[in-house]
């Protein structure tokens, strides 16, 4: 049995409303990138990072971790989001590393059709340039608006 937890993006859980279908179905039914892990999956937790880094980034993300490093998980993943779209990635990665070297870190949660379609919408789901605001299922369903004049 392999005990998981998984830290997503602040910005696409909380600001744009992602249910994280992806993340738990692919946890659920060990696919992709939970393959490898040995035995049962069992996700012990979800949590986002606490938004994008001040001077105290790193220190932030690894009390995030350790949110679920108490709950005793064998693995944390980062979730397909944020690898997508997180520039501090390499950082947090490093720092979670350096103060958990028990953990096995896995980049991702599962796989894009069309990863380039995936950070053009959240793009302007930060914008916010059409009304009504537009959310991460407006994304995920293709039915993202994007301004005419672009
Ligand atoms: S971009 Fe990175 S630091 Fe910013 S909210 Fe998303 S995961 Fe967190």
């Amino acid at each position: 049995m392999t005990k998981v937890g998984i830290v997503s993006c602040f910005n696409v859980t909380e600001e744009h409303g992602c249910v994280m279908i992806g993340c738990l179905a692919h946890a659920r039914g060990k696919k992709t990138f939970f393959e490898s892990h040995e035995g049962e999956v069992v996700l012990q937790g979800v949590i986002t990072c606490h938004g994008c880094p001040t001077a105290v980034g790193s220190a932030r993300i690894l009390k995030r971790v350790k949110m679920l490093t108490d709950y005793g998980i064998d693995a944390l993943h980062f979730s397909s989001c944020m690898v997508q779209l997180c520039p501090f990635l390499d950082e947090f990665e490093t720092d979670v590393r350096a103060e958990f070297p028990e953990l096995t870190i896995v980049r991702g949660t599962h796989p894009y059709l069309d990863e380039e379609a995936f950070k053009r919408g959240v793009s302007e789901l930060n914008a916010q340039r059409v009304r009504p605001p537009q959310n991460i299922n407006d994304v995920v369903f293709k039915r993202i608006e994007f301004p005419e004049k672009e």
